[in-house]
């Protein structure tokens, strides 16, 4: 069934309280053609991340939030509407649970089988919990990561060099725009050409071509000139990689951001492109191995261009553990992005802080970015960032922006815009969330919680407690899911979303939830022995009430 799906704009509306109103804008916007990369199956990002678990469950949802009154909170279990409960108008409207499985049943094959039996979904991130903001929802950290690449490799920016990498889908596709906003050249790698012509139409790639020869003689000119450009190819990352390396390209950064976590989202290279479909799902057992052999071909080319060199890292898409399963052995040579580059940011509660206009309308983002300038003068970082965002980012969907703020700097946001919203600068009401790549809300020992200082990478406890004191807090919706990133079994993370309506109530709700959201960053950190988290917490008024044990 085609149906196209986008968010009622403007300041009034249907439903009956703005926390309802929002959640269902945000899960439309979610499937809103410009936002999700496969729309019609529900597929938001990240491989198969739905928004619900099929279309009559998704207008079951839309029906039940309008007619949810201000005390009632509706339960979602896994993109299907359960239930709706008497609460109060302090608790969420929704609480979502998605793809969440018992230890020894987090299994691909047992969550495919539930799922074909229409009993799950993969709700990956933020699509089963309706806050993807589209490609813009990654690109800040993506840009951060590569200026941290850069640093590391001593330079100030990425002018003069080429990065290597792979994936231009719905998360992936960042990728070109941050390495050019960094001034740097790269090829990007797709097996579909239309993810890589949806990148241009939408301004994070400047070109494609099917040409490997003629992408590789652009790149090199842009590097040798010092020149800023971004070009894609169409192929097979397991196939291009390799080349690359034994042609001796001076590639100076490799990453990928394929859809790996998920072997029947990664191409193998003995299937057609237009064979990808009809043989996974006739024989996935087969497929994963055949994908897996692939990945280990293509990490294998990764870790050469480590040997000669390069800055190589995994950006967050468990392929060196499909990879290893696949035969590659030395696939964890290179390491992971969160302790390479970002962990010291989750130490003071950074992370992913996103907002969104109901209003719909461009300038009140322009406005609301001027605000966060405004808050936050020292923070020169930050205001780059809003620079170059401001220019650079098109919005898909409802208007948008992601920036990294961190514990007891988020709040300061959030009530500004409550103020603006209600002195009517603003044209609507602000939805708040964040990825659930967040400092306190995921345990995913492949990615944010890698390499832990005390060795907790897999405890669970704490994306669980942040679920649980987000809700206790005064968040519009919150979620735990399960395998998103990463894959089933390899991770558990929780997300929250408040809303900025103009009223006293929300502000009250607004200074504890974005407080307390990225607080939980800083405490997973201090329990884990970061002296960065324990000085935060003494600073900014953190209590832990065994801080100095
Ligand atoms: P997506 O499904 O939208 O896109 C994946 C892309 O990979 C597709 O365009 C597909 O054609 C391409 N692809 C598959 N196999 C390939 C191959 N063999 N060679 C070349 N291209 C191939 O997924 P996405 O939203 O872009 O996410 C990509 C990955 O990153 C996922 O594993 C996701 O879980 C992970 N992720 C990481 C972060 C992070 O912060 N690092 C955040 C979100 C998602």
């Amino acid at each position: 069934m085609t149906r196209t799906i986008r968010a009622a704009r403007g300041a009034e509306k249907t439903a009956k309280s703005w926390g309802a109103e929002a959640a269902k804008r945000m899960l439309m916007n979610n499937l809103d053609p410009e936002v999700a990369e496969h729309p019609d199956d529900l597929v938001v990002y990240g491989g198969t991340g739905r928004a619900a678990r099929s279309w009559e469950a998704f207008d079951a949802i839309v029906r039940t939030l309008d007619e949810l009154e201000p005390d009632e909170t509706l339960l979602v279990q896994s993109g299907k509407p359960v239930g709706v409960f008497r609460t109060h108008e302090w608790a969420p409207r929704v609480l979502i649970a998605n793809s969440n499985l018992v230890g020894d049943w987090a299994t691909w094959p047992e969550f495919r089988r539930l799922e074909h039996l229409g009993l799950t979904m993969y709700g990956q991130m933020t699509a089963g919990s309706w806050i993807y903001i589209g490609t813009q929802g990654i690109l800040q950290g993506t840009y951060e990561t590569f200026a941290a690449v850069a640093r590391s490799i001593g330079r100030d920016d990425l002018a003069g060099t080429l990065t290597l990498t792979g994936g231009a889908g719905g998360m992936g596709g960042a990728q070109p725009l941050a390495v050019t906003m960094n001034g740097g050249a790269v090829i990007v790698v797709d097996v579909d050409e239309s993810r890589l012509a949806r990148r241009v139409a939408h301004g994070y790639l400047d070109e494609y071509t099917a040409d490997l020869d003629a992408a590789v003689a652009r790149a090199l000119a842009a590097k040798d000139a010092g020149e800023a450009l971004s070009v894609g190819v169409v192929g097979n990352a397991a196939e291009v990689f390799p080349e690359l390396l034994a042609r001796g390209i001076p590639i100076d950064i490799v990453t990928d951001q394929t859809s790996a976590h998920d072997p029947l989202a990664y191409l193998p290279i003995d299937v057609p492109f237009d064979r990808w479909k009809d043989e996974a799902a006739a024989d996935p057992d087969g497929f994963t191995e055949r994908a897996r052999a692939s990945m280990a071909r293509h990490v294998d080319a990764m870790v050469g261009f480590q040997d000669a060199g390069a800055a190589v890292f995994d950006y967050g898409n468990s392929l060196r553990r499909e990879a290893e399963l696949g035969g590659c052995e030395r696939a964890f040579a290179f390491p992971g992005f969160v302790p390479a580059y970002i962990r010291p940011l989750f130490a003071e509660g950074k992370g992913p802080f996103r907002w969104v206009a109901l209003s719909g309308d461009p300038e009140d983002i322009a406005k609301t970015d001027r605000a966060v300038a405004e808050l936050f003068p020292e923070d020169t970082a930050l205001h780059r960032w809003l620079e170059k965002a401001g220019e650079q980012v098109h919005f898909e969907g409802l208007p948008a922006r992601i920036c990294w703020l961190g514990y007891k700097e988020r709040h300061l946001a959030g009530l500004k815009f409550n103020e603006m919203v209600a002195s009517g600068e603003l044209s609507g009401p602000i939805v708040i969330g964040r990825d659930h790549l967040d400092a306190g809300s995921v345990a995913s020992p492949y990615r944010e919680t890698e390499a832990m200082a005390d060795g907790s990478d897999a405890i669970a406890d704490w994306p669980l407690l942040n679920a649980l004191l987000n809700t206790a807090s005064g968040a519009a919706w919150v979620s735990i899911h399960h395998g998103g990133g990463v894959g089933i079994g390899r991770s558990i993370h929780a997300g929250q979303v408040t809303v900025a309506d103009g009223s006293a109530l929300a502000a009250e709700k607004l200074a504890r939830v974005l407080v307390n959201d990225p607080g939980t960053g800083v405490m997973r950190h201090v329990d884990a022995g970061y002296d960065r988290a324990k000085d935060v917490a003494r600073e900014r008024g953190l209590t832990v009430p065994m801080l100095d044990a």
